[in-house]
């Protein structure tokens, strides 16, 4: 190549290993690494690799990427609590890539569209039995099938779906989009049994031939309070009363009904009240900040009306009075009794305290170990301490969110098909995480978040139809837009043109790069202009 350049230094003498002149001490290596949202999504969702999809506008390539890892995007796209934005880079910059928001998107076109789930698999003759069909159960099951085994899904109610029927409210998933998710599923060839309560694991094992079993059956046991007086007759539990509704059983709370918690489920079962014409006050022992609800919803359940009543726990009830006692908050954050009370007037409780786990299964199983409150212990395979029996979701100790259950069933189909193998699954290592301070940008967009719209908390209060919108296509595309493909080439050839000695060359779309490592003089300027930190600079003898 003629040398056109006014610079009169000479290139280095690359064959000199010692002594006086330069000589090249690194090289660069397109790698790949791994972006906080990837790293903080409990599915392990590849979320640059799809937003970088929609980005070109190939929606149906981004849906297939996005459901290697989660089979349910538009059911996440809603009720997921989203920690990857929390762990998203933008978020140092402006506000994070609203991701859920796009994932939304993508699960409703693939919805619209009818696209189906687009594997190979070669058929295993392996079958596995998978009891409870929640988000868990359901997930193991499309993992196994993309991995080519047979499974059939037990469940004792009369809908699949788990506590995303009978504990999420539509107002907030809509049942066509829940159902037509799972459809989906099921039309891979799973087989989901429902009305059909498991008594015996190891007695339907053998006479269903069955060569491994993958236990997913939820918490969904109300806990209960004793409080003085209280009428039985009118309280009820908050998992209850919401499969209650969802089974079109709402039983009649009267005028005025009490919410005693301040958790998820406490803001569920207040709205849905509401929902019905009931006045809703919500009981709780600690203040604002440290109530286990997030912020969005105590902040929808506040603009549908409802009334807080906070550092406060019931002392007593007698007929519709309900005496309550104030709570100081000590310097550990902790509610101490104050000795001093308050009444309201109320017509019905409803407790929101937690659920427990129906352990009359497990405990009949040899070597299955429970924790103090029933969850059931597995080993970093996901299996019990019974061969073969595997466990997931809010079963075993963990948040209990849709996504953690979902990201079990990822690992646990993973390693029950390491198991009916004959192998143990080894997770492949994780490539380095690259935070903002390793990204090299160098443009600067002014692009903020995208708003859902919502509907009037008003009019809201009186129908379950859902309250948070999605994203129009140009919004999503946008959204997607917003992305800045952290650790992972998006092809942008910042490098090609920043290369002083026409070093590197474009493989074509999708292909990358190449480094002619005979014209690379290590000079940095391809890595330190990589937007995306997809370049790495290695000692010459790793390159
Ligand atoms: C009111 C409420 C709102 C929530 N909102 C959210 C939210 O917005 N976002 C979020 O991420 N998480 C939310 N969660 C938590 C989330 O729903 C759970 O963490 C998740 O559903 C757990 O999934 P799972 O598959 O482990 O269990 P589950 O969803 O509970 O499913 C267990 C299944 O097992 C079946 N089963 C039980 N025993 C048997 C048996 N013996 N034989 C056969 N079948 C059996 C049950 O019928 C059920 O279908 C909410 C929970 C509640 C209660
Ligand atoms: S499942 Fe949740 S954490 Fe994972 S990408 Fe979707 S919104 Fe983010
Ligand atoms: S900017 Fe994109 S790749 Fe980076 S953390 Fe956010 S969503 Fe993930
Ligand atoms: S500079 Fe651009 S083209 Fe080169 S590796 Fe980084 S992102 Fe890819």
């Amino acid at each position: 190549m003629r040398h056109t350049s006014n610079d009169m230094t000479l290139p280095p003498d690359l064959t000199v290993k010692k002594g006086s002149g330069a000589v090249r001490s690194k090289f660069p290596i397109y790698s790949n690494s791994l972006p906080p949202c990837n790293h903080a999504c409990p599915t392990g969702s590849n979320i640059q690799e799809w937003l970088g999809l929609a980005q070109e506008e190939e929606y149906e390539a981004a849906f297939q990427a996005l459901i290697k890892n989660n089979p349910m995007p538009a059911i996440h796209g809603r009720v997921c609590y989203h920690p990857c934005e929390s762990a998203c880079n933008r978020n140092d910059v402006d506000q994070s890539v609203s991701i859920h928001a796009v994932e939304r998107y993508l699960g409703d076109q693939a919805i619209e569209h009818k696209w189906p789930v687009r594997f190979e698999a070669k058929h295993s003759g392996k079958r596995v039995l998978i009891i409870g069909a929640g988000p868990s159960g359901l997930a193991t099951a499309y993992h196994l099938k993309r991995k080519g085994h047979d499974v059939e899904i037990r469940d004792s109610a009369p809908m699949a779906g788990g506590m995303m029927h009978f504990g999420i409210p539509a107002y907030r998933l809509p049942r066509k989009v829940l159902d037509q998710e799972i459809q989906r599923i099921e039309d891979m060839g799973i087989k989901i049994v429902l009305n059909t309560k498991v008594e015996s694991i190891l007695a339907e094992k053998v006479s269903g031939q069955f060569d491994a079993v993958f236990l997913a059956i939820g918490a969904h046991i109300g806990r209960g309070v004793d409080i003085p007086n209280a009428d039985p007759e009118k309280v009820t539990d908050a998992v209850s009363y919401l499969r209650d509704v969802e089974l079109g059983k709402a039983p009649k709370l009267g005028k005025v009904v009490v919410v005693y918690g301040g958790g998820n489920t406490a803001m569920d079962a207040a709205r849905t009240a509401k929902r019905f014409g009931a006045q809703v006050k919500v009981v709780y022992r600690r203040d604002r900040a440290n109530m286990p609800a997030h912020d969005f919803e105590c902040v929808e359940a506040m603009e549908e009306g409802i009334e807080f009543h906070w550092q406060r726990t019931i002392h007593q009830i007698d007929g519709q009075q309900f005496t309550l006692e104030k709570m100081a908050i000590d310097a550990e954050g902790k509610p101490q009794p104050t000795g001093e009370f308050e009444t309201l007037q109320a017509d019905s409780l409803i407790l929101a305290l937690g659920q427990n786990i129906d352990t009359k299964l497990t405990k009949a199983i040899p070597d299955v170990e429970h924790k103090w409150d029933g969850s059931v212990v597995v080993n970093d395979n996901m299996m019990t301490g019974y061969k073969g029996l595997f466990a997931g979701g809010d079963m075993v100790p963990c948040d209990r969110t849709v996504t953690i259950a979902v990201g079990h069933g990822k690992k646990a189909a993973a390693n029950i098909d390491a198991f009916l193998k004959g192998r143990i699954f080894t997770k492949v290592e994780k490539t380095p995480l690259i935070k903002l301070d390793k990204l090299h940008l160098w443009y600067k967009t002014d692009a903020e978040q995208s708003e859902q719209p919502a509907t009037d908390p008003v009019e809201r209060r009186t129908n379950f139809d859902e309250v948070l919108g999605g994203l129009t296509e140009q919004e999503a595309l946008y959204e997607a837009q917003r992305c800045y493909s952290c650790g992972n080439c998006f092809e942008c050839n910042g490098c090609l043109a920043a290369c002083p000695h026409g070093a590197i060359t474009y493989l074509g779309k999708g292909k990358g790069y190449k480094v002619d490592y005979d014209k690379c003089t290590g000079c940095n300027a391809c890595y330190s202009q990589c937007p995306c930190h997809a370049i790495e600079m290695v000692a010459a003898e790793q390159a």
